[in-house]
């Protein structure tokens, strides 16, 4: 028998719609679930939420259900979804709201591995005022185990002069911390 799947809906415009409008300035009311955002998302394939069905979640009001999605952690940002939106509907600031409501709420990331990512960038960024690939590939393979994956393909890169073996410095990295700092307590 096929197992039962029981939705929990909000009435009316939901309070995770009113949320991700007045805090991250996406209007999901003007979606009509024409699927163009999905028919152009480079990772719908591999996503368990397609971007026009976390629309729709944001309008019933399903935030437990879309925070714990694991498309909120593939999605790559690139942003073709709302280019293709012909209501100006961005499931992007979605995913990206849901990343970082997230973060504040300890909800566990359904892909570690890009949160892990995410960390070691800014974690570069903080460091440098910009990323050191190396370095920032060394942490992430640490922190992961994910000793062997891309191992060729970064050795190719760094001998073809792709990645440099030490980290280039801006001026005054500290400034850039101080921001990240800042933006992590807000
Ligand atoms: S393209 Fe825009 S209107 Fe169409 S389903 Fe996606 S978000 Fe909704
Ligand atoms: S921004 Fe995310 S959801 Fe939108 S098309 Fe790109 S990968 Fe898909």
């Amino acid at each position: 028998m096929e197992k039962e799947t029981v939705i929990k809906i909000e009435k009316g415009y939901s309070s995770f719609a009113e949320e991700i409008k007045k805090d991250y300035g996406v209007f999901v009311a003007d979606c009509y679930q024409c699927g163009k955002c999905t028919a152009g998302c480079p990772v719908a394939c591999e996503a368990d939420v397609s971007p026009s069905q976390a629309v729709r979640m944001v309008q019933l009001g399903m935030r437990e259900d879309l925070l714990k999605a694991k498309s909120v952690w593939l999605c790559t940002g690139c942003e073709t979804c709302a280019t293709r939106c012909p209501n100006g509907v961005s499931p992007a600031k979605i995913f990206d709201a849901c990343r970082q409501i997230g973060v504040k709420e300890d909800v566990p990331a359904s892909v570690p591995e890009t949160k892990i990512m995410h960390e070691e960038i800014l974690r570069q960024v903080s460091w440098y005022g910009r990323t050191h690939e190396l370095g920032m590939e060394m942490l992430y393979k640490f922190r992961t185990k994910h000793f062997k994956d891309d191992m060729f393909q970064g050795l190719r890169m760094m001998l073809g002069g792709k990645i440099s073996i030490l980290p280039g410095r801006i001026k005054r990295p500290s400034e850039v911390a101080k921001l990240i700092k800042k933006e992590k307590s807000e």
